[in-house]
């Protein structure tokens, strides 16, 4: 039961079903706020230091002053990690502009809201494969901040689902974004191609893994802008993400990729991951 795990807010370790915000938060009048989402395995955070950043990153991009130095941030994660039980655990963080009352313009004075939960991941990550739809990428200039206002990802998965699939596969003027909630990988001729970083797409932690443990393993790897012909004539298809990891998509507008089953460079991809995984955790 989620309610039955433990969160952090404002200072404040509790039950998550006792957690409450005011309702002239800011997150939850605007949607003014950004957030992170880290994993960790068997008590050990994967990534923080990369996921960390990208919340500076965030925070300075919305002009919302960082409360804590990067010491006590990973601190207070690994508190409430130890605080939970499950095994592996996704944890999500958000930081909203605080509480202060309705008006667009930045409050004089507001303390940022500061909320920690801690989710359940499943035992295994070994991903099952999925079906995507194509769909027009109608989002803002700046997808690289993760902010929490992501209506429009809601709307694309939405889509995407009503189509029978189950992600949204972005296409922003003729080419390759992302996936609704997830970074997108593309395989032809034995070479790996993913769209490069700027601000159409969030700078995933898993696809910035993957492509360094790629060009590190002599698999060709090019983050390249793609076209979205490209994608639908691809060999293979991967969604990457810190909590799925890497997905193969094996249908897309209802036709098969390449053969129709999980291709060989993702076989490969997920045994490079995973040995990094298990290196990292000391499993
Ligand atoms: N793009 C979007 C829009 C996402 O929501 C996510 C997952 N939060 C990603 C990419 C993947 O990022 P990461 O690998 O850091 O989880």
């Amino acid at each position: 039961m989620p309610g039955e795990s433990i969160c952090y807010l404002n200072g404040e370790f509790l039950p998550l079903l006792e957690a409450n915000v005011s309702v002239l938060d800011r997150g939850f009048i605007f949607g003014d706020g950004i957030y992170e989402m880290i994993p960790s395995f068997a008590g050990h955070t994967f990534r923080l230091k990369e996921h960390l950043q990208r919340l500076i990153n965030s925070l300075d991009a919305v002009h919302i002053n960082n409360p804590h130095s990067l010491s006590e941030w990973s601190d207070l994660i690994k508190e409430l990690v130890d605080k939970n039980d499950a095994n592996h655990q996704a944890i999500y963080l958000q930081i909203t502009r605080g509480v202060a009352h309705r008006d667009h313009a930045f409050p004089e004075e507001s303390e940022p809201t500061i909320f920690i939960m801690s989710n359940p991941l499943p035992e295994s990550q070994k991903a099952k494969p999925v079906s995507a739809a194509v769909i027009p990428d109608p989002r803002w200039n700046s997808c690289d901040i993760k902010a929490i206002s992501l209506l429009p990802n809601v709307l694309l998965r939405h889509q995407a689902r009503e189509k029978g699939a189950y992600e949204a596969i972005l296409i922003r003027d003729g080419y390759l974004t992302e996936g609704a909630a997830s970074n997108v990988f593309i395989a032809k001729d034995g070479v790996v191609k993913t769209p490069p970083k700027g601000p159409k797409l969030l700078p995933g932690i898993t696809r910035n893994l993957l492509v360094e443990l790629l060009q590190k393993n002599d698999i060709p790897c090019e983050e390249t802008e793609i076209t979205e012909s490209e994608v639908r004539n691809a060999d293979e298809i991967w969604l990457t993400s810190s909590t799925k990891e890497i997905v193969p998509v094996i249908e897309l507008d209802n036709k098969k990729v390449g053969d129709g089953e999980a291709g060989e460079i993702w076989h490969r991809s997920v045994d490079l991951y995973q040995s990094f995984k298990d290196t990292f955790t000391g499993a």
